[in-house]
């Protein structure tokens, strides 16, 4: 066994294996898998591998159709067969909803060039007899979707590894992984240490294990999986073509042909935890006793879809473990806290994924930056406030709706509420729906009886006039948002005005009492986050960023080393915030202030340490709304006096609170980027407006790759657009986020944030677009139909600037 290794990756499953390979593809070959047992030995020996390509998120599509392409290349490239069928899969859909996201993945599909359409059901009926199509509203057909042998694309990663230099190791467990003061690795297995600068945690079903080697908690947990397959079928038998999949979602189950039977299986709604203290280390190989009454209902949905599986009896049945992270997406990307740690865990659909997940894995160790965003994937966001009760809670949420349709801005109650702050329950009382947020509760909007819910869909909700209804509260008056959930950070000493330099793109403010936006740039030259920063004092400087990104902040944080006796903490718990914004703002605030908030006194983009309503706290006159207003940021144990006092002073002028939806709307009907939709480590600069904030006369973190970027002409930019009102009114839904656009039947972009402008009238979607200008036409696929827009020259709301500084 090598005693050095550039990565050792802990775990010999597809996603270790796939791991291993592309780091070898990407030119790292002294590379090490340690595998406690065979290979395959978790999840992944007895797996049904189904894969898909489409997906509601677009780089996850991204990701899976890499690796539906990459089986048949690694095939030829390794000799050993990956066991692919692709007979193609087919979608129904039996209600509207789900209908309007099939249409809009088609779209999609069409956009990205995907291959997903939709097809008749005489066509469909061609392809797969034996489904009864009644009820069915629509289909559409992936031709590549299908299954592979979980074992045979396993060995196709190892051979590919091997014979690229890997070193892989079986019967061979980690038992302690050490971190030196370097920031390498000793890796302790009984067959001896291996020293390395990479540690992957690839372990599955035993992945806390693993990870608590390190000292990390992994917010995991496993469950009960259940399909089974059915005996021979005679129409089967004696057809020479492989019948397609069928993805009968709204049925709950999956079905596909194996060997000349039928393969069904199913996320029940009783679904049941496994190893809740912990992974049996001697467990491989194995599986749990058959449990078919649990999936019962689900099995007479397929029957009574595909009655053949009714009449045929069952030949095997597989119940074995698979392990969740809270909102079923991978933990992916290296723990913020530690150096070199790689997690790849919690992966469900490992067969779809693989591929894409280890490529991106490779990329970021050997490149510093995935080239696709994986915010929503990264495993910094998750935090310890997602416990054993919360991942427990979570899990079985997600499993019994695994088959569910996720809607834009659905906020699921499992596991809450999870942590809140002292105003929770003044919130609650008042009518606030919340939504999650870092784990926090957070006022999404007021309704006027207190317990309402939000009702889910594509279309416009129960949600929407109220929301309407704050908006203009706040244009024609003022509204109270809280604004808790910012990260914040104090930078302090006699070096922190050149470690924020050294870190962030802009010149940090000279004077006390300034503050100024600046972007942070990824390795690749994008934008990894965006702040604002102000000095309040000589060594003292305010930063504030994004709450739900503040551990993913952490790791760019790290990389300019602070100076001696400057310090950098997060301050996100121990502060609260308000932004009190609209033309009657000054007038609420005033009232519970002796300093001067004129504008001559107190301009925009400028900030002060005041007494308001008798507690101290800093005042930032910036407001997200685009509108006249201020930051608050008080201390925790403050928030609720200020808020009784904002609450009481703003009645007087028809003003009161407004939640995080209308904030939404108002932002962009300004045109504001926001974290994680228009700024994100794949936008340039350039292409999101933010190039003037870079200073190129001055080092910062990441320039060099900036530099590359902006002398690149922009790939696209980001626009606003007006929908056509007309279509709109037709299928009551405004753009929400991944609609694509189209100008002249051609694929031009697609919608990041979208939503009514309240205040304005319009509905309105941000998004970014190529080849087109302001003034022009395009097609923008709300529930995948299109809806005329026009690209927007300025932002209908105030373009110049006049509330803002008034
Ligand atoms: C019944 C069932 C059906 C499924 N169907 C599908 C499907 O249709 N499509 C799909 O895409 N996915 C499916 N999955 C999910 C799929 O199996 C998983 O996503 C995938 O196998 C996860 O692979 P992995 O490599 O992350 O983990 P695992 O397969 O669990 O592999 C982890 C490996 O790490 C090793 N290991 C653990 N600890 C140590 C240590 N200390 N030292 C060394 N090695 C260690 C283990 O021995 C194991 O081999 C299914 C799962 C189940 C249970």
């Amino acid at each position: 066994m090598r005693e050095k290794a550039q990565a050792v990756v802990i775990g010999g499953g597809v996603i270790g294996c796939s791991i291993l390979y592309h780091l070898t593809k990407l030119g790292w070959t002294d590379v090490v898998l340690l595998e406690r047992d065979e290979l395959t030995s978790g999840s992944t020996w007895h797996a049904a591998a189904n894969i898909h390509g489409l997906h509601d998120s677009t780089n996850i599509s991204r990701i899976q159709h890499y690796t539906m392409k990459l089986y048949k290349e690694l095939e030829a490239e390794t000799g050993q067969s990956c066991g692919v069928f692709q007979p193609g899969s087919l979608y129904l859909a039996q209600t509207e909803e789900r209908e309007h996201q099939l249409r809009l993945q088609a779209a999609k599909a069409k956009l990205y060039g995907m291959n997903f359409y939709e097809i008749s059901v005489e066509r469909a009926q061609k392809l797969h007899p034996m489904v009864d199509y009644t009820g069915i509203r629509c289909v559409m057909f992936e031709p590549d979707g299908g299954n592979v042998d979980p074992s045979g694309v396993t060995s196709a990663y190892a051979a590919g590894a091997r014979q690229n230099g890997a070193e892989i190791n079986r019967f061979t467990p980690v038992t302690a992984t050490e971190q030196q003061p370097d920031g390498s690795w000793i890796v302790r297995t009984p067959k001896g240490d291996i020293h390395t600068q990479w540690v992957v945690n690839a372990a599955g079903l035993w992945g806390r294990e693993v990870a608590a080697l390190a000292g990390v908690t992994l917010p995991l947990q496993p469950t009960e999986h259940q399909y089974f397959v059915t005996e021979t079928i005679k129409e089967i038998a004696d057809n020479a073509e492989r019948l397609p999949s069928v993805s009968d979602r709204d049925g709950e189950y999956y079905l596909r042909q194996e060997g000349q039977g039928l393969l069904v299986g199913a996320y029940e709604k009783n679904m049941k935890f496994w190893a809740e203290d912990g992974t049996p280390l001697d467990f491989a190989h194995e599986l749990f006793a058959d449990d078919l009454e649990r999936i019962e209902d689900n099995m007479m949905n397929a029957i009574n879809r595909v009655p053949a599986v009714g009449e045929a009896g069952i030949k095997r049945v597989i119940n074995g473990p698979m392990i969740w992270s809270p909102d079923a997406n991978v933990l992916f990307g290296p723990v913020p806290e530690l150096e070199n740690y790689f997690c790849c865990n919690g992966i469900i659909p490992g067969f779809s994924q693989s591929g894409g997940m280890g490529l991106m894995a490779a990329q970021w160790m050997i490149e510093g930056e995935t080239q696709y965003d994986m915010f929503a994937w990264d495993m910094a966001r998750f935090g310890d406030w997602a416990g054993k009760e919360f991942t427990r809670a979570k899990v079985a949420d997600q499993y019994a709706h695994r088959f569910a349709i996720h809607f834009p801005n659905e906020e699921r109650s499992a596991g809450r509420p999870c942590r809140v702050r002292p105003i929770y329950q003044a919130q609650q009382e008042m009518g606030a729906v919340f939504g999650l947020n870092v784990g926090w509760e957070h006022p999404l909007w007021f309704a006027d009886q207190p317990g309402t819910k939000d009702t889910n869909g594509f279309t416009r909700q129960n949600w929407f006039e109220p929301v309407g209804r704050e908006c203009k509260m706040l244009r024609d008056a003022a509204g109270i948002i809280d604004i808790s959930n910012f990260a914040k950070y104090i930078c302090k000493g006699a070096g922190a005005s050149d470690w924020l330099n050294a870190l962030f793109a802009n010149n940090m403010p000279k004077a006390i009492g300034r503050s100024c936006l600046t972007p942070l740039i990824g390795k690749r030259g994008g934008i990894a986050g965006d702040f604002t920063v102000t000095r309040v004092a000589e060594d003292e400087f305010w930063v504030i960023g994004s709450g739900l990104a503040e551990r993913y902040h952490t790791r760019f944080f790290k990389q300019v080393p602070l100076p001696k006796g400057t310090t950098f903490t997060s301050h996100t718990e121990a502060i609260c915030g308000f932004n009190v914004a609209g033309p009657k703002s000054r007038d609420i605030l005033q009232r519970l202030t002796n300093a001067s908030l004129a504008t001559a006194d107190f301009p925009f983009m400028r900030s002060k340490m005041i007494e308001l309503a008798g507690v101290e706290l800093l005042a930032l006159r910036v407001s997200f709304t685009g509108d006249l207003g201020w930051e608050l940021h008080c201390k925790t144990e403050d928030q609720t006096r200020l808020y009784a006092a904002l609450l009481d002073a703003a009645k007087e002028f028809g003003a009161g609170p407004v939640g995080s939806r209308a904030l939404m709307s108002l932002r962009v009907e300004k045109g504001y980027g926001s974290w994680s939709r228009e700024y994100s480590p794949e936008y340039w600069p350039q292409e999101v407006a933010l190039d003037r904030l870079c200073k190129m006369d001055k080092a910062f973190l990441n320039k060099p790759a900036v530099a590359a970027t902006m002398a690149t002409p922009a790939r696209e930019h980001m626009v606003l657009l007006h929908l056509n009102a007309a279509d709109v009114t037709a299928s009551n839904a405004d753009a929400t986020g991944g609609e694509p656009i189209f100008k002249d039947g051609v694929g031009i972009g697609r919608v990041t944030s979208g939503t009514y402008g309240y205040s304005v009238g319009m509905s309105l979607a941000l998004g970014f677009v190529k080849g087109a200008k302001a003034g022009d036409n395009v097609d923008v696929m709300v529930l995948g139909k299109p809806h005329r827009a026009t690209i927007l020259a300025e932002p209908p709301f105030d373009p110049k600037g006049e509330r803002l500084r008034a």
